[in-house]
């Protein structure tokens, strides 16, 4: 009661800033209302963020971010969970994400990065992936009243409603299956949800972008193996989101011929504006605009707030200290081999931090400008935000500090002149329809009874 009271005063004054001089229209009172009343309300549902402490000017993208379902596809914090024992309850101490961050940023639902480093890790996979998926459990049977582990769009919704952030978890790499498809079955049984078929390194079924011309390394003929395409049929199967951010350019146009459902990028920006292997050209936003069945609305490239991928300015003068850094990486393992001790990656993650720290960083307006161009490339309906928030040592934009300057996002979407329901889709709503049709490409395969996947599609298909 009190809280709609606070609602229905700071209408008054937000009329104020809205009013015309000239008496308004019945088209243009109900436009007003729209635009002040709905937002407003649906602020009033979160009751920790009163609208009347907002100046009036602000009121409305405020009131937008509030009102949205924001989801982030990529955070690599289950590292931390793991190796340095954080807990979402601790600051931040450098990091990006925690429950007090997540709150201030109306953050509703987090896909947890599960990565297990391919040098670090060789020979036990599954047995770190396992150990980093019970790290995400753990943190959520600790803040019970604030976090829900969930599997589903349905739950994501729910646990909203419940004001607790919904927690999902997605694999980073294929080689955590170690080219098992049982293994996979097992992960989606604990509940992953998607899984970017590779990581910098490729797998032997599947390419990356990360290694793609290093000669030394192994590369399947067409982008994916007949076992590649094994791994994409059972993940459509099953339900879980084909992630094809850091793959190759030939795997990525190969797993979406072969693909049934619409896949997603977690954590991949736009080629164009920086020219990161890893990031997508605009042909690839327009596949992934068109990936799915003929049915299909089509999937969603989520973009990374890394400065190296959204910046060319930052990502040159980073190339540029990438001999030295090397040379210092390097002598780190050399001292820890001579001493027979273990590679200190903490050290190195802090060293590359330092040499990252020595770059400026760029404007804020980059990562707007990626948004801006994938939805005017791929469409408003195919973009949407995957930080990789604590995967990539701190070197984000000017204004992005942490999972509480999300709401900036949203403010200079609509500076730009993106609408509320446009911001809505960015924020959340496209991954999670893609998200449901995922799912429900599933329950139709499973009718299906297929064995496997074939290069012919039930549907003809044409694809770049
Ligand atoms: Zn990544």
């Amino acid at each position: 009661m009190i809280c709609l009271l606070n609602v229905l005063s700071s209408l008054f004054s937000t009329f104020r800033v809205y009013t015309h001089p000239k008496p308004m229209s019945s088209a243009h009172l109900s436009r007003t209302l729209l635009l002040t009343v709905v937002p407003a309300l649906l602020c009033a549902q979160t009751p920790n963020h009163p609208v009347h402490n907002m100046p009036a000017k602000t009121i409305y993208p405020a009131a937008v971010h509030r009102s949205a379902l924001v989801i982030d596809t990529h955070a690599d914090t289950p590292q931390r969970f793991v190796d340095e024992h954080f807990d979402l309850a601790d600051p931040l101490r450098g990091g990006q994400l925690n429950l007090d961050s997540a709150r201030k940023g109306n953050l509703g639902a987090e896909f947890f990065s599960i990565w297990v480093d391919p040098e670090q890790y060789k020979g036990q996979y599954a047995h770190r992936t396992l150990e980093l998926i019970d790290s995400v459990k753990q943190q959520v049977a600790r803040h019970r009243d604030k976090l829900e582990f969930v599997a589903t769009p349905a739950g994501i919704d729910l646990a909203h409603r419940e004001h607790k952030m919904a927690v999902l978890m997605g694999i980073e790499g294929g080689h955590s299956i170690e080219n098992s498809i049982p293994l996979l079955r097992q992960y989606y049984a604990l509940g992953v949800r998607y899984m970017t078929l590779t990581w910098t390194n490729s797998n032997g079924w599947a390419d990356s972008s990360g290694d793609i011309d290093d000669t030394t390394v192994p590369h399947t003929k067409e982008g994916l193996t007949e076992f590649g395409k094994d791994v994409v049929y059972e993940m459509n199967r099953l339900g879980m989101m084909v992630d094809i951010s850091h793959v190759s350019d030939r795997t990525f146009f190969r797993t979406l011929v072969i693909s049934r459902a619409p896949v997603i990028a977690s954590h991949s920006s736009a080629r164009a504006l920086c020219d990161a292997p890893r990031n997508m050209t605009d042909d690839m936003l327009r596949a992934v605009a068109r990936s799915g069945g003929p049915n299909s609305r089509g999937g969603v490239v989520q973009v990374n707030f890394y400065s190296g991928f959204l910046s060319q300015a930052y990502r040159d003068a980073s190339k540029s200290l990438e001999p030295e850094m090397k040379k210092a990486v390097q002598a780190l393992k050399d001292q820890a081999i001579a001493a027979g001790k273990p590679i200190p990656y903490d050290e190195i993650e802090k060293l590359q931090r330092q040499y990252g720290d020595r770059i400026p960083r760029p404007p804020f307006s980059v990562l707007i400008d990626h948004i801006d161009h994938i939805a005017k490339v791929a469409g408003v309906d195919h973009v949407g935000l995957g930080s990789d928030f604590d995967g990539i040592s701190g070197q984000l934009p000017e204004g992005i500090n942490s999972a509480a300057d999300l709401p900036k996002i949203t403010e200079a979407l609509m500076a730009r002149g993106y609408s509320a329901e446009d911001c809505r889709k960015i924020l959340g709503g496209n991954l999670l329809r893609v998200f449901r049709e995922v799912q429900q490409v599933a329950r139709e395969l499973q009718a299906e009874n297929r064995p496997r996947i074939t290069d012919k599609q039930p549907f003809d298909k044409v694809q770049k």
